[in-house]
């Protein structure tokens, strides 16, 4: 895990001073995540703290970064790199800086917008002790209607999380040493699969959710090929035969039909397949290498 210092690191006095936080909530952002922490603010108590790693080009990050730290009555940081670092790593980061001084971790994409009571339904099962990693649903306004689509057993494996919507344990996290960064954009489905491998209570929480912006046109097509890339990465990692795992693009296209993740199922179906078959050329590449 690489360990860089940001570029700028700007703190409120109460994230400064060496006291420890209930929940910290870490924000990855390569741009306005504005309206986000509008959102999640008010769900903060006094001992939680907020943290926004903005990675990405520089134009307007400083109007946020006013914002995000500006009238915060808990603990807000805002860390700031330069260049893109991908959304496992700008996590890592994130939870880097606070040096172990969150009981809890909970992460949130800065592109959706939590619901009210996202925060307190999330962290609940992680307070009482009942799990160690939590995952909650995203709610995605397709075919007409508000849905929320929660995670699955991904690739007929074990259960994942959304990336965008999870929180887990101080301890559960230095054991699994935070985000895997080789498995591209699955590292929120592999975390949840080498906790689940080390005996850590990984669960859903239906009621913890955020709305999510589905990618349109092009958008979703290169979102989809680079989640097909990095499908093809995660089976490697968990040693998972392609042959079984990887689903066929009938599969893909009646999957994204049925539980609606996909503006268009076609597009998202055809483009993870497309970026499956990139994936294995490569990874065919590399293994002759
Ligand atoms: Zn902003």
């Amino acid at each position: 895990m690489g360990s860089a210092a940001p570029l700028a690191e700007v703190v409120t006095d109460s994230a400064r001073d060496g006291g420890t936080f209930g929940c910290a909530v870490i924000i990855p952002a390569a741009g306005c995540p504005c309206a986000q922490v509008e959102a999640i603010r008010p769900q903060l108590a006094d001992d939680d703290c907020l943290v926004v790693v903005w990675n990405g080009p520089r134009t307007g990050a400083h109007d946020c970064a006013a914002s995000v730290l500006h009238d915060s009555r808990s603990a807000a940081v805002w860390l700031e790199y330069p260049a893109k670092m991908g959304a496992g790593a700008a996590r890592n980061m994130g939870v880097e800086w606070l040096s172990g001084r969150a009981e809890v971790l909970a992460f949130a994409d800065s592109d959706d917008i939590a619901h009210d009571d996202w925060l307190a339904e999330l962290r609940k099962g992680l307070a009482n002790g009942r799990l160690d990693l939590a995952g909650g649903g995203l709610e995605i306004f397709s075919g007409g209607q508000w849905d929320v689509v929660l995670p699955g057993e991904d690739f007929w494996y074990r259960q994942a999380v959304y990336g965008s919507n999870c929180a887990i344990t101080r301890e559960a996290w230095q054991r699994l040493g935070g985000f895997s960064t080789r498995v591209g954009t699955c590292e929120d489905t592999d975390i949840a699969w080498r906790a689940a491998g080390i005996g850590l209570r990984v669960d859903i929480v239906p009621t913890a959710v955020v709305r999510y912006n589905l990618r349109h046109g092009a958008a979703e097509w290169r979102q989809r090929v680079t989640w097909g890339r990095s499908s093809v990465a995660l089976l490697r990692a968990h040693s998972l035969p392609l042959s079984r795992h990887l689903p066929t693009l009938p599969a893909l296209i009646s999957d994204k039909r049925s539980h609606g993740l996909a503006a268009s199922a076609v597009i998202a179906g055809l483009g993870q397949f497309a970026g499956q078959l990139a994936g294995k050329v490569l990874d065919a590449r590399s293994d002759m290498a």
